[in-house]
């Protein structure tokens, strides 16, 4: 079995040259089907494995715009719709400098794993450019939206493809994308989700990831006798997932005393309550400034600026009993994972896309510590994604406890199939396993239901 799980993962690597993160993606995945492949032959005779790592449609375009001085710009544009076995094509736009078809195939392969997790019937996709977003006028914003949805709106649709937001596009950049598909297709429909909650979007959707991966480490706590109350957490991130994961844990009770962005990160030992929070979200959605700024405010907070040069990152070398993070992909490598064991932590909950390398993934199983890989803890965001889209299908609008219950509902399911599954297949308590082969079986079993396509 080794060896075929070797075939494949070589053949992904000559077929996508120079996509690294797609395929450590692929590897953490395939290295955890092997049970289910050796127990279900049928997989292999379908060639799953095969069709799953092949999108089934990539589009790239040109996104030409006009900035503020008069200067055309030019950006690429991408969506990927990497499998619908199980509903339409479903998951977020990132606009980010380090945007490349690579990354955004890691993301849509991690997509279709995740989806299938929420019990919701959705699809996997990812899209996004490489715009920045970070210094641009709102109408430069605008502008590139309504060009990047000129030519995305020929490829999506309520019952084809569901876009949402992801790193730099929220609240602001899915108005000025809606308003531009409505305007194209003279169609007022739950194409997107995360929209504004007076034109069709959901309460609680902008907390949901953070709530999500919040409540799955609850879960996980809950396995040995223990919660969040009292606990100190590392947080990085200060974007949406980081603020609605702090705001969480407050709730229940934990200190969070770190919080970062691409620039550098913040201790503040004292813990960061419910005004410092909203210091942040300030700071950080209307001024759109620093987290550096978050020390000036609160002298007692120590800064440490971000440093390429070093093997590893200063956020995950304090004493702590948990780690959240919530920024960006490969954030913990090796070093910080051992850093982290080394200060105590004994619960990772994964808000951001893949943040852990997989040397730092090795270093948590073999440690035995509750590690909540992200395509389960974040899977809240999805999931609330997909009861905006239920609600705008009903033309009804759900309260926020009624959501939020929903919400917490599908955590608690999400960890219950990751734990079951993964004593079922000879591993309990790695869910990790458990994530990867319960939301691949659901795809799998799909796929072959509805023949060779
Ligand atoms: P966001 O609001 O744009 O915030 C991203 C945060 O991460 C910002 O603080 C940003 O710092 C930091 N960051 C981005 N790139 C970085 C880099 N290369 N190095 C260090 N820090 C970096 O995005 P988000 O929605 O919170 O997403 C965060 C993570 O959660 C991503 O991995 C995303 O895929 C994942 N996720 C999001 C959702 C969702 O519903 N939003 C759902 C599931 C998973 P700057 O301010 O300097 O840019």
């Amino acid at each position: 079995m080794g060896s075929f799980v070797d075939d494949i993962l070589a053949d992904v690597k000559a077929t996508n040259p120079a996509e690294p993160e797609f395929h450590q993606a692929v590897h953490e995945v395939l290295e955890s089907l092997e049970p289910v492949l050796e127990q279900r032959p049928e997989y292999r005779r379908h060639k799953i494995v095969e069709r799953m790592v092949e999108p089934e449609r990539v589009i790239m375009f040109r996104v030409p715009w006009v900035d503020d001085s008069g200067a055309v710009q030019v950006n690429r544009g991408f969506r990927i719709e990497m499998n619908s076995a199980i509903g339409p094509y479903k998951g977020g736009l990132r606009f980010h400098p380090s945007v490349t078809l690579g990354i955004l195939k890691f993301l849509a392969f991690e997509q279709v794993f995740k989806n299938a997790l929420t019990t919701l019937p959705m699809g996997g996709g990812k899209g996004g450019s490489d715009f920045d977003p970070k210094g641009k006028s709102d109408t430069e914003v605008m502008r590139f939206c309504q060009s990047f949805m000129s030519e995305l709106q020929r490829h999506i649709g309520p019952d084809t493809d569901v876009p949402a937001g992801d790193i730099g596009v929220g609240g602001r950049e899915i108005g000025y994308l809606f308003g531009q598909y409505k305007r194209l297709r003279n169609e007022f429909t739950g194409v997107l989700t995360g929209k504004g909650l007076n034109w069709g979007g959901s309460l609680i959707r902008p907390e949901a990831t953070g709530y999500g991966s919040v409540y799955f480490a609850a879960e996980m706590a809950a396995t040995r006798g223990e919660t969040l109350e009292d606990k100190a957490c590392l947080v990085s991130g200060s974007g949406n997932v980081a603020q609605f994961t702090t705001e969480k844990i407050l709730q229940l009770g934990g200190k969070v005393v770190t919080l970062s962005d691409s620039s550098g990160s913040i201790y503040d030992e004292a813990g960061i309550d419910a005004e410092k929070l909203e210091f942040v979200k300030r700071l950080k959605n209307e001024r759109r400034g620093r987290i550096k700024e978050y020390v000036e405010q609160y002298p007692d907070a120590v800064y440490s600026a971000e440093n390429p040069e070093d093997d590893h990152n200063p956020i995950w070398d304090h004493p702590a009993d948990c780690a959240f993070p919530s920024a960006t992909q490969n954030e913990i490598n090796g070093k910080d994972a051992a850093n982290l064991l080394a200060r105590g932590v004994w619960l990772v909950s994964e808000g951001a896309n893949m943040p852990t390398t997989l040397e730092g993934v090795d270093a948590f199983s073999s440690a035995g510590i509750l590690f909540a890989p992200g395509k389960a803890a974040n899977a809240g965001g999805v999931a609330t994604s997909g009861l905006e889209m239920t609600q705008n299908s009903m033309r009804l609008a759900w309260s926020r406890t009624e959501v939020d219950g929903k919400l917490h509902g599908i955590m608690r399911e999400i960890h219950r199939a990751c734990l079951t599954t993964s004593e079922q297949f000879g591993a309990p308590g790695d869910y990790v396993l458990g994530a990867n082969i319960a939301g691949f079986i659901k795809v799998a079993d799909a796929m072959i239901d509805q023949g060779v396509v």
